[in-house]
């Protein structure tokens, strides 16, 4: 090894980088964050930074310490895992090495700078911890968010890990390492699917004991109880792992002792070298100390304040989510309903500036053109809001009785809209002081977004809707209005970016303040007033206060007065006709001048982490006020779209009905306002209506592109708003109680590459066929699409009858069977209408003909988009594909083709699921040679005959019945029959 990586400080820097693997590591020298090895190759290429060398070859790349947030950025955005190591002493009163640690890692799921993170997410950080060995296990999961100190914990059966983790923004999980260091194969099939960065950590920080005693110290319990978690709960050694986590990322926090206690068993992990074990506490107060400069002033205490902050203080205690009460969506689910991202879209993006936003639910509502909600805590809750329905009856009408407050009361809507204008991020700018990371900005946001408590407590009172809303910012109050008042009162109006040259606190405020700024700006008049003082005391004329750069300030005399210089000055120097003198309190005040500044900018820190402290003291406080705006803005989001396009308030019944008329796909609605055509549907019985049992299940058919996908969407869309509560696209609606919503529309291959399309599709049936309900909602797309014709419309048939059957048995058990809507077309499965009578119902897509004035023979159609009772038995493919741009000689061949085959399609024998879209062999074969060319064998139509070729069908023909006897025809009809069995 070159001599250059042995210094102290390279010895120090491979530590850092071998506590934190697979980190690119940022180490403090000087006024630059340095890099070298391939952390210096990479991050130069990533950044465009120039590679230098240290001596002797060693690769080196540096950023400047001030640009530090701007280039995190940039790493994190490109995917990098980031160890920033600081300075924990003044490097002046370092005596030999500096000391250093590793005070923070930015990793992609417990990021916390506002420059780091997108205002209208939530960004979550999810340990998943199996209770047992084997694909099938249970797991529990655990989301925290670092930024605002949400802690969620819930378990569930193995093939509900990825919809858990789908519903909610999760920016990075952590699971236990394998001892070989490879990702556990089903942990590597869940960040495949749903294409999450994902951290290896050590096992033992997935132990149920050791996770238990990480959560009671933190939260200073000695049980979980009063959380609702029971010492066995399944989601503790989730929960510990994650706080684990968050403790090593946010506050620098390695417990080596421990990771190098388990080095032998938990390869992948955090090791670190023996002999460096420290205590969480003394890790956080040495962290603290590289936060608090290097002043000596004060400093303990400092240290014992940030310390506590960087505890995680904002960290709430664990809740345990009742997953009872939603309706579930799983993530395939969202995904094909494009409630957060489009099905060709990648991950979640900002929304677009128009009004329907980026083609997704949530981009509707948060579009930047939509301006739905005012402030990001209203944003972040309504996405979560449309990514989590709720399943229980009072908290939908709960939620949709507050939402109809402000679609009707405009005025109330509008001033609460204005009042939310000035509040800020609080629950963000919370967690960050938590952390020990805010800024002067910050905190006057902070300041002025209190400002608002009393205008929301008027505006909430009175209206028992909000009753909830109104009780909880009412509660906070009085704690939180002497902070308000404190930070309004001295904080000025255009704070600065940081606190490194100081500038956010008004003059007037403190004496301490003003006087180092005074000394500052002031000098001059200062000494004046004291010369005058002088000169007054001591009736010396001539006496003068001055300056020099040698000398510093004195105080002179001419020598002719000298004589009568009082004991008071202090000679200094002497000069050929006068003498220099000094006081005490000129002393002080050189001293005071000179470091002026210094003092300045370091009382306003002082005072800045005066007003922090203040803030941590009432951080319960600031969540409750955080959480209530959040659900105000939410609530009136709803209100806002609802108002601006008529949507209306749906009827929500514990029936498993479903009863929409005039209802819209709210994104389509958006884009094609008055052209998008509404339509109407009815499924499902409700003991309202005596003796009437709409069917349960609605096979749609008609041409592609005739708008089957859309309204199938839309009625699962219109389902899924008004169990968020929310008001819906449609001119009336009853919505029986829903527990799942399940679709299956189109595969996506991107997603799900190493499978087939088919295999997909067959997957996230099968997924929805072995979990459906009496209660559920059910869309399909072209089922069987993946496969041969008759395969496909064999599997669409059975699937039709499942569903049906389903509802039949569910019918007699719970007079309600789960709703299903299934675009087809296969227009065969339109028979199963008259076999399941009452339970199925054909609707097909309206399509307008007339004769084509250019096309002679030919007609010209349009597709209306109105879904009307009853099947349709043309498929009007041609017609699309000529709409589509096919040359013309291959529509009037595909035309010609069709017609030869319809004629036999007309003869054959028809029988379910025996079918119209099979022709025998004899259809193909009569199918007339292309004109101009040479006729074709009928072997090239192998299309049409592959279905009939089945050996009992090939052996019938070869039998030549004249040839036997009856005793034989009779042994050849059973031998024939036996290979139909098998
Ligand atoms: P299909 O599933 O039958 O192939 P889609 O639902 O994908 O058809 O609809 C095709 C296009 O038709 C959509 O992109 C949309 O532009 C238009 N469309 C669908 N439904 C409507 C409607 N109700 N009103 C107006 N346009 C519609």
């Amino acid at each position: 090894m070159s001599s250059s990586r042995e210094t102290p400080a390279m010895q120090q820097y491979y530590r850092f980088k071998r506590q934190h693997p697979g980190c690119v590591l940022l180490f403090r020298m000087g006024d630059f964050y340095e890099t070298f090895d391939e952390d210096a190759v990479s991050i130069s290429r990533a950044l465009g930074l120039t590679l230098t060398k240290r001596s002797e070859g060693l690769p080196m790349a540096g950023v400047p310490y001030h640009q530090l947030e701007n280039y995190l950025r940039r790493l994190v955005q490109q995917g990098f895992r980031v160890a920033v190591a600081d300075q924990l002493q003044d490097p002046k009163e370092a005596k030999g090495i500096i000391d250093r640690g590793v005070t923070r890692v930015v990793t992609p799921g417990t990021l916390v700078d506002d420059a780091l993170l997108d205002g209208d997410a939530a960004n979550t950080l999810a340990a998943v911890a199996f209770l047992e060995s084997g694909d099938n296990s249970h797991a529990g999961i655990a989301f925290v968010e670092a930024s605002t100190g949400d802690f969620v914990v819930t378990d569930c059966p193995a093939d509900q890990i990825a919809d858990e983790l789908a519903r909610r923004s999760v920016g990075e999980i952590i699971y236990a390492a394998l001892a070989d260091g490879r990702i556990p194969p089903r942990v590597d099939r869940i960040i495949r699917q749903l294409g999450l960065s994902a951290t290896a950590r050590p096992a033992w920080q997935f132990r149920s004991d050791e996770s238990l005693i990480q959560l009671t110290s933190h939260f200073g319990v000695s049980t979980l109880a009063g959380y609702g978690l029971s010492e066995t709960d399944p989601a503790i050694p989730a929960a510990g792992a994650a706080l684990f986590y968050l403790k090593e990322t946010q506050a620098g926090e390695v417990d080596e002792g421990k990771n190098n206690a388990n080095a032998g068993r938990d390869v992948a992990g955090f090791i670190g070298p023996a002999g460096q074990g420290r205590s969480p506490a003394e890790a956080a107060a040495k962290t603290a100390a590289a936060a608090a400069g290097g002043t000596s002033r004060g400093r303990a205490e400092e240290h014992r304040l940030k310390a506590r902050r960087l505890a995680l203080a904002h960290l709430r205690p664990p809740r345990r989510e009742d997953t009872s009460g939603r309706c579930v969506i799983d993530a395939v689910s969202l995904r094909s309903l494009e409630v957060e991202r489009t099905i060709r879209g990648g991950g979640p993006k900002p929304a677009s500036s128009n009004a329907a936003g980026d083609g997704t639910l949530v981009g509707l509502f948060l579009g930047a053109g939509s301006q739905c909600c005012r402030t990001p805590m209203g944003r972040r809750l309504l996405r979560e809001w449309l990514c989590q329905p709720l399943g229980r009856l009072e908290a939908i009408l709960a939620r949709q009785s507050a939402v109809a407050v402000f679609v009707e009361d405009r005025i109330l809507s509008e001033n609460l809209r204005a009042s939310l204008d000035n509040v800020q991020d609080v629950a963000r700018i919370t967690g960050r002081i938590a952390l020990g990371r805010a800024t002067p900005r910050d905190i006057c946001a902070l300041g002025k977004s209190l400002a608002s408590i009393d205008l929301l407590i008027d505006l909430t009172t009175s209206t028992p809707a909000l009753t909830v809303q109104h009780a909880a910012i009412t509660s906070a109050r009085s704690a939180l209005e002497p902070l308000a008042m404190a930070i309004v009162e001295s904080c000025k109006d255009d704070p600065p970016a940081h606190m490194r040259e100081g500038g956010l606190f008004k003059d007037g405020f403190d004496a301490e303040l003003d006087e180092a700024r005074r000394l500052q700006t002031d000098a001059g008049s200062w000494l004046a007033e004291y010369q005058q003082k002088l000169v007054e005391k001591f009736d010396l004329p001539g006496l003068k206060v001055g300056y020099n750069k040698i000398f510093g300030y004195f105080i002179e005399l001419p020598a002719a007065q000298a004589r009568r210089a009082p004991d008071e000055l202090t000679r200094k120097q002497t000069l050929k006709n006068a003498e220099r003198y000094t006081t005490p309190e000129l002393r002080d005040f050189e001293n005071k001048v000179l470091t002026a500044e210094t003092r300045a900018v370091e009382r306003e820190k002082a005072l800045f982490d005066e007003l922090c402290t203040r803030a941590l003291g009432v951080i319960r406080e600031l969540s409750t006020f955080g959480q209530a705006v959040a659900e105000l803005d939410a609530l009136q989001g709803l209100a806002e779209r609802a108002v601006r396009r008529g949507w209306t308030r749906p009827e929500i019944l514990p029936e498993p009905v479903l009863r929409i008329h005039g209802g819209r796909h709210p994104v389509l609605e958006e884009l094609l306002g008055t052209t998008f055509v509404p339509n109407d549907v009815e499924l499902g019985s409700s003991q309202t209506e005596a003796g009437a049992s709409p069917a349960a299940l609605a096979l749609i058919t008609g041409p592609n592109m005739a708008g089957k996908s859309t309204f199938i969407r839309q009625v699962a869309l219109i389902t899924l708003l008004a169990h968020v509560g929310s008001y819906v696209p449609a001119d009336r609606a009853t919505i029986g109680l829903v527990d799942r919503i399940f679709t299956r529309i189109g595969a996506d291959d991107a997603l799900h590459s190493g499978q087939s399309t088919f295999m997909v599709e067959m997957t996230e049936t099968a997924n929805i066929l072995n979990h459906v309900t009496g209660k559920s909602l059910v869309i399909l797309d072209e089922i069987g699409r993946g496969t041969s014709t008759l395969d496909g419309l064999s599997l669409a048939w059975s699937i039709a009858e499942f569903l049906a059957g389903e509802a039949d048995e569910a019918a007699e058990a719970t007079s309600g069977g789960p709703r299903a809507l299934f675009a087809t077309h296969y227009h065969e499965l339109t028979q199963l209408e008259e076999r399941f009578a009452g339970r199925v119902k054909n609707l097909h897509v309206a399509v307008r003909e007339w004769p084509s004035a250019t096309d002679p023979g030919h007609s010209e159609i349009i597709f209306l988009h109105r879904i009307l009772p009853g099947r349709t038995d043309q498929s009007y493919g041609i017609h699309v594909a000529r709409l589509a741009g096919l040359p013309r000689p291959v529509i009037d061949r595909a035309r010609e083709v069709l017609s030869s085959l319809a004629v036999h399609q007309n003869a054959a024998v028809s029988g379910a699921p025996q079918t119209s879209a099979t022709p025998g062999p004899e259809a193909a074969a009569s199918i007339p040679a292309p004109r101009g060319r040479r006729a074709r064998q009928p072997d090239q139509f192998s299309l049409f005959t592959e279905y009939l070729s089945h050996p009992a069908i090939d052996q019938l023909r070869e039998i030549k019945i004249e040839a036997l006897s009856p005793m034989q025809a009779f042994d050849e009809l059973r031998r024939i029959k036996g290979l139909t069995e098998r």
